[in-house]
């Protein structure tokens, strides 16, 4: 098949990409960035650097494309969506526009990538959670901004099935994390945040590490490749409504930098800010949806995933102090 990948250039969508070539798919893999900051460019699909928020370029995007996976969009870890609404929510353009372009020429199904930001925070607000079904979704009271985005825009996919027959699949991604992502800059989630601050601990030879919030925040984290499994899985299936692609084994913040510091084989001294944004109290993954729809659940622990991160992050922390 010929594939359209919006966000080629971002983390899922450059793994994604890796993935369908394996296959034997035709890739076009479409991103905002310059080349130079893709996080991975593969050769054997068709690059191009083009800005998805207008029509005309989803037009150009999605001609001759038989399936569309929508990975754009302007995102970020919590520092980044919670002081950053506006920007998070302009991403309803990219969406809107590949939706009306893959209607208008002829796509034959389409992906979109929702969060767990969709659901209500009032049902996240004890650490020890229940997890999230998708039914939680509603009534509605997502993540402001980010959150409000993905809802509206997930609802938009299921009217364009309803009205115009378009075919869609929906995805809510709990946490995704792994090699050839942001680690650094801002934009980053926690498990790239940990690695990079324990990496450079270790460099530095200083172990006090500002952690936000108490840490007894708590949080599921789904690997990368779980995640690209998930997706070609969903996209394969007949599931019309969005289902949750997330991984069910819960850590707290803590734990999480304990588990790192002893890859790192380091001792830390955690320094509580509890003025940094920590988004809600405790969120996990309910895979009852996906196991009955799929027969299938992410699975790669948080041990090896976070192995093969941290050792990326470290590679990636020695490199840019060894230019500097
Ligand atoms: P990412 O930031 O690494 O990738 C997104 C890519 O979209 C970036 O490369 C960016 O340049 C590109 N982009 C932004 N605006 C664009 C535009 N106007 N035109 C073309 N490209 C544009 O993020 P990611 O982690 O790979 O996330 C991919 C998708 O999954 C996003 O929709 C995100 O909201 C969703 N998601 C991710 C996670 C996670 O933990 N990573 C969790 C839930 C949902």
């Amino acid at each position: 098949m010929k594939v359209l990948v919006a966000g080629g250039g971002g983390f899922i969508g450059g793994h994604l990409v890796k993935s369908l070539l394996d296959d034997g798919h035709d890739v076009r893999s479409v991103d905002q960035k310059p080349f130079d900051d893709w996080y991975q460019v593969h050769d054997a699909a068709e690059n191009v650097v083009a800005d998805l928020q207008y029509l005309e370029t989803c037009m150009d995007a999605t001609k001759d494309i038989d399936r569309v996976f929508n990975l754009a969009a302007d995102m970020g870890g919590m520092g980044f969506i919670e002081n950053n609404k506006a920007l998070c929510m302009l991403s309803v353009l990219i969406n809107t526009h590949l939706l009306e372009s893959a209607r208008a020429n002829g796509v034959s199904r389409y992906f979109y990538s929702s969060s767990a930001c969709v659901y209500a925070a009032d049902k996240q607000t004890d650490p020890n959670v229940t997890a999230l079904a998708e039914a939680d979704a509603y009534p509605a009271m997502p993540e402001d901004g980010y959150g409000w985005e993905k809802l509206f825009s997930e609802r938009m996919c299921r009217h364009f099935t309803e009205d115009f027959g378009l075919e869609t699949r929906v995805a809510r991604f709990h946490n995704v994390y792994g090699p050839e992502g942001t680690w650094t800059g801002g934009r980053e989630k926690a498990p790239a945040a940990v690695s990079r601050k324990i990496a450079e601990a270790k460099i530095s030879g200083d172990h006090v590490i500002g952690v936000w919030g108490d840490g007894l925040q708590t949080r599921s984290f789904m690997y990368i490749d779980d995640c690209i499994e998930g997706v070609k899985r969903l996209m394969d299936s007949d599931v019309t409504i969005p289902i949750n692609i997330g991984s069910a084994e819960l850590i707290s913040i803590n734990d999480l930098y304990d588990m790192v510091a002893e890859f790192a084989g380091i001792e830390i001294t955690r320094e509580h800010d509890l003025t940094a944004p920590q988004g809600v109290r405790g969120r996990n993954s309910d895979n009852t949806l996906i196991l009955e729809l799929l027969g299938w659940e992410p699975a790669i622990s948080l041990q090896e995933g976070m192995r093969k991160t941290y050792d990326w992050v470290n590679q990636q922390v020695l490199g840019s102090t060894q230019s500097v």
